[in-house]
């Protein structure tokens, strides 16, 4: 196969959240396991995307209590910034509340010396607010669209990502940020495979999906990078992108030990790296490769989905099936 594959791997890093906290007892379990997946990186060359969580409660500013580990992060990829969007466990989407939660993080962030122009939302929320106020600070990439994603969080935050079905990066609108044809933030979204999806002439329709890649890394690595060769396969051009995401509490023991999970991503790294044409990139890398903005990016075949076949979907679905896996970030 010709053209290139670019893997981003991107990870949220934060306090745990319930109901991993009751569990394990511990605020910040999982980040003692990062070091090592740092060192699985860099043995595979795999740069990383770390979205730093920086919440108005002390806790959860994760470059305030672990500067040295935020360091080794930048070391091996680049820093950006993560924002929930409460404070003291109420949501606040209101302007006033974003723009001072936005400004405030990103400002710390940026006084450790990282240079913080990629973002990713808490809980994937992003509005045309939220667009206009990272613009207005000077980022140049979002990573909180996934696609045809949909959830109403127990707190009342409601997530809604259906408006867009491609998982081709883009320019949004500004008033539209699941629509292309905008300004010069690109969104990359995270990478998702329809299970199916269709268009009527009045509606595209897109029924289940899979998000499931980045939690199979450290269950399956094989199976993982089975949904990476279709995702690719399907990918409308030549040049394919899968976007990854994971957080620190994904390594702890659980089912399975985390020992065995860093020996999983490391096969993971080992097997994708091997695939023709394929590189590891950053945000910040895949924008300085991407096309400048243009109109040309709000067609209808811009925003088709991956079109998965009758067998593709049955594979994915009876691995759904018994092993559900569930979709990143919703409790986080
Ligand atoms: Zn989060």
């Amino acid at each position: 196969m010709s053209g290139t594959l670019k893997i981003a791997l991107t990870y949220d890093v934060e306090r745990n959240s319930p109901p991993i906290i009751k569990s394990t007892g511990s605020v910040y379990s999982g980040l003692d396991l990062m070091p090592e997946v740092i060192d699985i990186m860099r043995a595979h060359r795999a740069t990383g995307t770390w979205y730093i969580a920086h919440d108005t409660e002390e806790q959860n500013q994760i470059a305030r209590h672990f500067p040295d580990l935020v360091a080794a992060m930048a070391a091996q990829g680049e820093i950006g910034s993560h924002f929930h969007f409460r404070e003291n466990g109420v949501v606040r989407t209101d302007e006033a509340y974003q723009r001072q939660g936005l400004t405030e993080a990103t400002r710390f962030l940026r006084s450790l010396g990282h240079k913080v122009t990629g973002f990713r939302g808490g809980n994937l929320y992003l509005t045309p607010v939220t667009l206009r106020i990272l613009e207005e600070l000077g980022y140049e990439t979002d990573s909180s669209v996934l696609p045809g994603h949909r959830v109403v969080m127990n707190d009342g935050l409601a997530i809604d990502h259906t408006g867009r079905r491609s998982c081709e990066p883009y320019y949004p609108r500004e008033g539209d940020p699941w629509s292309g044809g905008g300004n010069r933030l690109l969104e990359i979204p995270m990478s998702a495979a329809p299970i199916v999806s269709f268009w009527t002439p009045l509606v595209s329709v897109l029924v289940n999906y899979i998000v499931g890649i980045s939690n199979l890394v450290v269950f399956d690595p094989e199976r993982a990078a089975q949904r990476v060769r279709i995702i690719r396969a399907k990918w409308p051009t030549k040049n394919a992108l899968v976007v990854l995401s994971a957080h620190p509490y994904d390594f702890l023991d659980g089912r399975m030990s985390a020992q065995d999970k860093l020996r999983n991503f490391d096969r993971f790294l080992a097997l994708v790296g091997a695939m023709p044409g394929a590189s590891f990139a950053t945000a910040a890398e895949i924008r300085s490769g991407w096309a400048p903005p243009d109109s040309a990016r709000c067609t209808r075949a811009d925003r088709a989905p991956l079109k998965l076949t009758t067998g593709e979907v049955r594979v994915l679905r009876n691995r759904l099936h018994r092993r559900p896996v569930a979709p990143p970030h919703t409790v986080s």
